[in-house]
């Protein structure tokens, strides 16, 4: 195994720096990639295991050190997948409200049985710019697409994501269970077991 005392992490949000931090500990000093460059790689990839690699990759050449990123979305199974990766923008840029309304549209009069749908969260963590072994860490959170938005916390498709162990939205959770349950709970516990920290 290997053991870091530093990490950059291939992001400029401050809270998803701050909730790595807290999750790795003190052992491991975590960076933002805006510290080394502002610029931002072009998302390239066609998964979000391939999108993760190439911003870990980016980050790494940028600053010399080992670097993690993640890339989540939600995958509806009656679309193929979508919106995947393109979750963030899948109503060009309009919002997390026009993201939900296209989707409801996109899966209007498509009975329950068949609005399958997971949150995915993809991580990569290399240990420099061309690291040939990434370590790859994936949560999924199995889950329905509802027919109207309920509940008020969260972001993005909460409002229409079924949890089926609470029988309620992702929104209606408090984010400490949303902690708990999430894709990216879920894909944090695996990476902290591969750095030996769990
Ligand atoms: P990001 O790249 O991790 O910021 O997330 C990409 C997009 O996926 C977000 O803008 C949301 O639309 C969607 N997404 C990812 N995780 C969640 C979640 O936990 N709840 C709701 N939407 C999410």
């Amino acid at each position: 195994m290997t053991t870091f005392t530093q990490l950059v992490l291939a992001s400029h949000n401050a809270g998803k720096l701050k909730e790595l931090q807290a999750m790795l500990g003190d052992a491991i000093q975590v960076r933002s990639v805006g510290e080394f460059s502002s610029i931002e790689p072009e998302e390239t990839g066609l998964s979000f295991i391939e999108n993760a690699i190439l911003k870990a990759r980016n980050a790494a050449r940028v600053s010399g050190l080992p670097a993690l990123a993640d890339d989540s979305g939600l995958a509806v199974d009656f679309l193929g997948g979508a919106p995947g990766i393109y979750s963030a923008r899948y109503a060009d840029g309009q919002g997390d409200a026009a993201n939900n309304a296209k989707l409801l549209d996109a899966l209007k009069n498509v009975p329950q049985a068949e609005r399958s749908a997971q949150f995915v969260c993809c991580l990569a963590l290399v240990r420099h710019a061309e690291d040939p072994l990434p370590i790859i860490c994936e949560g999924l959170w199995a889950g329905r697409i509802l027919t109207a938005a309920s509940g008020k916390h969260g972001f993005g498709y909460d409002p229409l994501f079924w949890v089926p162990e609470r029988d309620c939205s992702s929104a209606e959770l408090s984010p400490a269970d949303k902690n708990l349950l999430s894709h990216r709970a879920r894909a944090m516990a695996l990476l902290r077991q591969r750095l030996g920290l769990a």
